[in-house]
C-alpha cells in the first residue's frame, strides 16, 4: 500500500506521554490546534508510551492505564478517530528500528546537550541516575516524528529543542543517504530524493503555561497541573495555591506574574482582561483571591464540556472503546510507517528480503 501525502494536505505528527493525565498546558499549547487541525490536515497523533518507561520502568500498571487515559482525553477534547490516526507507539516496530538509525547519526554530545533534557532531569529531579534510555527518548521522538513524514509538529515550546534536533536527523539521513546537497533549502529535500521532510515545529495559543506553583510548566509529573478532568472545587483550590507575593487590594501588582498569565489565557473576554489589567496595576481595590475565583470560574466553564464527555468514557466500557480504536488505527499507522522504513532502509543498503507486518482482524 502506498501512503503519499494527498496534494494539498500536508501532514501534522505530534503526540503525548502517558506519564499520566493531559491538563490545561497540553489544551492550550497543544490539543486545541490539534482540533483545529483536522480538515485542513492529515493528522496522526501518537502515545509515546515506550517513552513513559524511560523514568518509569517500575510503573507498567500506571503507564498502560494512562495510555488508555490520555486516549479518552483526546476523545472528550474533539479529536476525532474518523478524521485523525491514533498511532500507539509500541504497536508500531519501525520506529523502534528508525530510533537506531537516527541514533547513528546525531553526535552523543549534541544529544546531551539537548536544553530540554537538561530542564527534565533537573525539574524531575533525575539527578545522576536516570536511565541509559531517558535521553534516548529525545532521538526516539526524531523517529516517531519522521516514521510518518509530516510537514508540521504542533508542540508546547518546551519541544522545539526537541524539533531542533529531529530536523537536524532528517537533514543528515538525506545528505549521508539520499546524496541531498548539504546547501539544499530544507523544502527541497523531498524534491531532491531525501526520504524525509523537513518538518517545522508549530507553537500553539500559548507556548507555555506556568503550572499553579507560579514557576515550572505546568506539568503531569511536576504535581502543578490542573487537569481536563478536575471540577471547580479541584480547580478553585488548586488556583488558590498560585503563590503571586501580593500583600492588599490596595498593593499596585505586576501584570506579567503567573496569575494574570491564566487571566489572559482562559477569560475570554478581551474587555475583562483589560479591566482587571488596569485595575491589578493601579492597586485599585482588587484581590488576587478575587481574580483567582474569576480565573477557575472561567476555566471550568471551559473543561465543563470535555469532562462530562471524558465521564461518559469513564470505566471498563470506555477503556474498550479506546482500545478498540488504537487497534484499527495500528493498521493505517504501520502502513505509513513500514511505508518509510522501507525507503529508509533501501537508501541505506539495507534492503534485504522486505517484510509484512500482519494485524488481527
Ligand atoms: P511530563 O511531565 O511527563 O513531561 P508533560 O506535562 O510535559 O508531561 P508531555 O507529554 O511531555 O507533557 O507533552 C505533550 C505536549 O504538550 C508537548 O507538545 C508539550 O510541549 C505540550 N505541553 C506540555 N506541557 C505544556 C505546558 N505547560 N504549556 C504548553 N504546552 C505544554
Ligand atoms: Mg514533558
Amino acid at each position: 500500500m502506498t501512503t503519499h501525502t494527498p496534494p494539498g494536505r500536508a501532514r501534522i505528527l505530534t503526540g503525548d506521554t502517558p506519564t499520566g493525565q493531559l491538563h490545561l498546558g497540553h489544551l492550550v499549547g497543544s490539543l486545541e490546534s490539534r482540533v483545529a487541525s483536522q480538515d485542513e490536515f492529515d493528522c496522526y497523533f501518537l502515545i509515546a508510551n515506550m517513552h513513559a518507561y524511560t523514568t518509569r520502568a517500575d510503573k507498567p500498571q500506571g503507564i498502560r492505564e494512562s495510555t488508555l487515559e490520555i486516549v479518552k482525553d483526546w476523545l472528550a477534547v474533539g479529536i476525532d478517530p474518523q478524521r485523525s490516526t491514533f498511532v500507539l507507539q509500541t504497536e508500531v516496530p519501525a520506529i523502534a528500528e528508525l530510533t537506531w538509525f537516527f541514533a547513528m547519526l546525531l553526535p552523543f554530545n549534541r544529544v546531551m546537550r539537548n536544553p530540554t533534557l537538561k530542564t527534565e532531569i533537573d525539574d524531575k529531579g533525575l539527578g545522576d541516575t536516570y536511565s541509559f534510555g531517558f535521553p534516548m527518548y529525545a532521538v526516539g521522538q526524531c523517529a516517531d516524528i519522521l516514521a510518518f513524514r509530516p510537514q508540521l509538529i504542533p508542540v508546547g515550546e518546551d519541544q522545539v529543542a526537541h524539533i531542533e534536533m529531529c530536523r537536524e536527523a532528517a537533514r543528515r539521513f538525506n545528505q549521508v543517504y539520499c546524496g541531498v546537497d548539504p546547501h539544499a533549502e530544507d523544502s527541497e529535500h523531498e524534491a531532491l530524493g531525501g526520504v524525509f521532510p523537513i518538518p517545522a515545529a508549530k507553537v500553539g495559543r500559548i507556548g507555555r503555561l506556568v503550572g499553579t506553583d507560579g514557576k515550572q510548566k505546568m506539568s503531569k509529573s511536576l504535581n502543578n497541573a490542573i487537569f481536563l478532568t478536575d471540577t471547580l472545587k479541584q480547580i478553585k483550590k488548586k488556583m488558590g495555591q498560585l503563590y503571586t507575593g501580593r500583600q492588599t487590594m490596595d498593593e499596585p501588582g505586576d501584570i506579567d506574574n503567573a496569575l494574570f498569565e491564566y487571566v489572559r489565557a482562559f477569560i475570554r473576554d478581551e474587555t475583562r482582561v483589560k479591566e482587571l489589567e488596569q485595575k491589578y496595576a493601579a492597586g485599585d481595590n482588587i484581590g488576587d483571591g478575587h481574580i483567582k475565583v474569576e480565573v477557575a470560574q472561567a476555566i471550568d466553564e471551559l473543561i465543563a464540556p470535555i469532562r462530562e464527555k471524558r465521564a461518559e468514557l469513564a470505566g471498563e466500557a470506555g477503556d474498550k472503546v479506546v482500545l478498540e480504536i488504537l487497534r484499527e488505527h495500528a493498521a493505517k499507522a504501520n502502513a505509513v510507517a513500514e511505508e518509510t522504513l522501507a525507503r529508509a532502509k533501501a537508501a541505506m543498503k539495507l534492503d534485504f528480503f522486505g517484510r509484512e507486518l500482519r494485524f488481527p482482524g
